[in-house]
């Protein structure tokens, strides 16, 4: 049989595809049978957006390049004892390379960086790659398992840019045996119930009682003992069975709550986990109403966790079912709140009732990194939505005292209670009577609050002192606001670290604040007045250094004297959740304006450089600068326009482009022009120029450029 009429030859490339190279190998071994032989399995990252972008001409182009450097780095080559390597194209972009381990030894690294440079008529563009290595020790796996090992190596470094490349170890292939065995038992295992609901109680921060719970499931395993659902809830999200398993778990949690009502017993709500998989399921909603209805249970007795992320994959269909449950009476949790994209910003326009803070904060919070600040915020500004806000993996009490400092008021953790056997659960529910009831409700807020202001006690005016945040006692007459009295926060917050306080100086509140801030604001003072209860307001306030803090105000009227009124503020720096949020927006904006352009700068007319923001072509990177009166100058010989004049004026001078925009209602300028350059040829060129103001009132000029 002529090799030549097989089919082994990979028609783009030219070299072997993959049954060539399992041949040409296998003959390779059988020639050499003392030679020590690795297997690289090679693949571009994210090739297919290589495809999506630039076509699949240029990927094609890239996967024969990418054979060629192959093929010249090892065609021929011959190692140490004159023994040549095989390799060949498996599928898409993986290739496969077979050589002596010899090669891995000294300068002959197999490839040295995962960067692919692929270079068109008119650019360069880089891409990484990465490969998995498996060094073959036992011929008698089979070239193909060989093949297979490779690859799994290689699925390991997928996202580590520091080191492009794995050697395969055992406990790869154990691990993806593992997880095929649990999958494939996962059927046996519902029929047999070994699936476990463990119950961890939610509790009051101050008083520790119970006031809900999660249900988290086990896999009671017969030989493997008990599973994590961390383990095995990501396996059955890949097979789909995880939606089978959510049923189950929700149908015993119902169970175990229609009992004991039955038995008169006390009952508290239970949350339970919706996958992302499971909003895949048209009947969702009903399957969840159906099942409650069932065992004739009120809403507001299951509650449904879902996950950040869980909107990632189609954000209005998810969210247009979470809403439907919420209209239908449920109580809807955000879990892992923080952990991903969403900024509360985002949160306003989700169904949400309570956030489930994501335990990273909790880890963080010993290192004194920035977590303090965005939990004390996350907190104000859920309470400030009317949301409620759980703390989770709350181990320690400084943690706890932490969160109790912030006023977050539910904590889930083991400090409290660790996920616990239902019966053990339903134990300490029957227990729960007998922990003080009511203590929970003297922290927060209320009355507590007012003798505190009026530091008629130590205790009094040492609360006052060291409560977290900003405190401010304020006194109106007519329109004029001025501050009497100020708690040590509030002056570390916005005063001159040193000044002793605020008995010098100016007290006249306006004087520090914008025009449409201090109107609003004597709004709300009315409105607190009005109705007697506490009002939040956010306002823009300059610090004593110049810059702008964004603070939230909770205001309460406190009472009058004639004309006098006072108002007790407390005061929250939110400047930096302004800044996530607004980053969040920056973010989002410029997702947009990024598909539009083909490039955008950020103009610095103080130093004269321009930023890339984004680009699409390779050649330029973002972050790079470029000194840009030079460069628009050398740029502006290939200009043809009528206009010229003006767009030279946008490169030139900030105060010719600011008069040009206030004379623009879209606060931006267009203009259209062409280009010939020498290498470029004539193209027609659109160009916007953007005014934007950051939260600081930083003001930022964005370059924007389409090829038509
Ligand atoms: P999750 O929903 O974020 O659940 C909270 C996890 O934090 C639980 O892990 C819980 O045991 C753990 N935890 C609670 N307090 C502490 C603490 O103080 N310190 C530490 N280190 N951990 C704490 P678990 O039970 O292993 O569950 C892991 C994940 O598996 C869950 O994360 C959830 O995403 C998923 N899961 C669990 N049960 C189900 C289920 O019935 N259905 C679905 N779809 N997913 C589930
Ligand atoms: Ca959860
Ligand atoms: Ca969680």
């Amino acid at each position: 049989m002529r090799e030549e009429q097989e089919n082994i030859w990979d028609s783009l490339t030219g070299i072997y595809n993959r049954k060539g190279f399992y041949q040409a190998t296998q003959e390779l071994f059988d020639r050499n049978p003392d030679t020590k032989y690795v297997i690289a399995y090679w693949n571009v990252q994210r090739f297919k957006i290589i495809n999506e972008l630039f076509g699949r001409e240029v990927g094609d182009n890239i996967l024969i390049q990418m054979a060629e450097r192959i093929k010249s780095a090892y065609h021929g080559v011959k190692g140490q004892n004159g023994i040549e390597g095989t390799y060949g194209r498996m599928e898409s972009d993986n290739f496969a390379i077979c050589f002596p381990a010899s090669f891995l030894e000294g300068d002959r690294a197999f490839v040295h960086s995962g960067e692919i440079t692929y270079i068109s008529e008119d650019a360069e563009y880089r891409f990484s790659s990465c490969y998995g290595l498996y060094v073959v020790e036992d011929r008698s796996v089979g070239i193909a398992a060989m093949v297979d090992r490779s690859r799994l190596a290689m699925d390991t470094v997928k996202t580590n840019y520091v080191r492009p490349y794995a050697y395969y170890n055992d406990s790869m292939r154990e691990r993806v045996v593992m997880e095929q065995i649990l999958m494939s038992e996962c059927e046996k295992a519902i029929r047999e119930r070994q699936f476990m609901v463990y119950y961890q109680p939610v509790c009051d921060a101050v008083s520790g009682r119970i006031m809900s719970a999660e249900a988290l499931v086990r896999w009671n395993h017969p030989q493997r003992g008990m599973i994590s659902p961390a383990v095995f809830i990501p396996l059955f999200e890949r097979n789909g069975f995880v939606s089978v398993l959510d049923r189950y778990v929700w149908e015993s949690v119902c169970q175990m709550l229609r009992r004991r009502l039955d038995e008169g017993k006390e009952v508290v709500p239970v949350s339970i986990n919706v996958s992302r998989v499971d909003f895949y399921n048209q009947q969702l909603c009903e399957n969840i109403i159906r099942i409650l209805d069932k065992y004739g249970l009120e809403k507001r007795l299951l509650r449904l966790e879902v996950t950040e992320s869980s909107y990632s994959d189609d954000p209005q269909h998810v969210l247009e079912i979470v809403k439907r449950l919420q209209d239908h009476g449920f109580t809807i949790m955000m879990d892992d709140f923080g952990s991903g994209y969403s900024s509360l910003n985002t949160l306003k326009d989700l169904p949400v009732d309570i956030l489930k803070i994501d335990m990273k904060f909790m880890d963080d919070l010993e290192k004194g990194g920035k977590s303090a600040i965005i939990l004390e915020s996350i907190v104000r500004m859920a309470k400030w939505m009317s949301l409620k806000a759980v703390a989770e993996g709350v181990e320690t009490e400084e943690e706890l005292n932490f969160l109790k400092s912030v006023e977050c008021n539910y904590i889930q953790g083991y400090y409290f209670y660790r996920p616990m056997p239902e019966k053990e659960f339903e134990e300490q529910l029957n227990h729960r009577e007998e922990l003080p009831a009511g203590k929970e409700l003297m922290m927060s807020g209320g009355e507590g609050d007012f003798a505190v202001l009026y530091g008629e006690s130590m205790k009094g005016e040492n609360l006052f002192q060291n409560m977290l945040g900003g405190l401010g006692i304020y006194e109106l007459v007519g329109d004029r606001m001025e501050i009497v009295r100020a708690n040590r926060g509030y002056c570390e917050m916005l005063l001159e670290p040193g000044s002793i306080g605020l008995m010098s100086g100016r007290r006249l509140i306006s004087e520090y604040m914008y025009d449409e801030d201090y109107q609003a604001l004597l709004e709300r003072c009315g409105e607190a007045e009005k109705t007697k209860t506490m009002v939040d307001t956010q306002l823009r306030r300059r610090r004593y250094d110049g810059s702008t803090a964004w603070l939230d105000v909770r205001i309460r009227f406190l009472g009058n004297q004639g004309n006098r009124k006072l108002y007790c503020f407390y005061i929250m720096d939110i400047s930096r959740m302004k800044q996530i949020e607004m980053e969040g927006y920056a973010n989002r904006y410029s997702q947009a304006l990024f598909r539009n352009f083909d490039k955008v700068y950020r103009l610095d007319y103080d130093t004269g450089y321009a930023e890339v923001l984004h680009t699409s072509e390779e050649k330029m990177k973002i972050g790079d600068k470029v000194y840009f009166r030079d460069f628009f100058e050398r740029f502006d010989r290939e200009i043809i326009s009528e206009r010229k004049e003006e767009y030279r004026q946008w490169m030139k001078d900030k105060e010719a482009v600011d008069e040009a925009l206030r004379g623009s209602r879209s606060r931006s300028l267009t203009i259209d022009y062409r280009v010939d350059g020498p290498k470029t040829g004539c193209k027609q060129v659109w160009a916007v120029l953007i005014k934007v103001t950051t939260a600081y009132e930083e003001e930022g000029y964005l370059l924007c450029l389409k090829r038509a």
